[in-house]
């Protein structure tokens, strides 16, 4: 299973994992070192699981509150998730903006 680690605190809102599609798969998939030669085909082959994961979306949205920056989670790189994170974080501020304007 690539998604081993659970934090204690977590375990009843993370049943998600044991439908994980990467329970059975190599963890290197889904923790390539590097981001450049055999890890790109490593991240490929993660994501070409995740596609067929029921899960990917609670997978997604954990990996992107919990700030998880390695690996791939809920069919997303490293930097895809910082993308949405990015992303999120804007639309929180301009949220935030406007509420107080309002
Ligand atoms: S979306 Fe991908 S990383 Fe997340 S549980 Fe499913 S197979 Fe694993």
């Amino acid at each position: 299973m690539a998604l081993t680690w659970i934090r204690p605190d977590t375990v009843a809102a993370e049943t998600w994992r044991d439908d994980a599609a990467c329970r059975s798969t190599d963890p290197d998939l889904f923790f390539p070192v590097g981001t450049t030669g055999q890890a790109l085909d490593h991240i490929a082959a993660a994501k070409t699981v995740c596609a067929t994961c029921s899960v990917k979306l609670p997978c997604l949205e954990f990996a992107i509150e919990s700030n998880q920056d390695s690996g791939v989670w809920g069919g997303t790189s490293e930097e895809e998730r910082r993308t949405l994170r990015r992303h999120r974080m804007r639309a929180r501020r301009a949220a935030a903006a406007a509420a107080r304007t309002a």
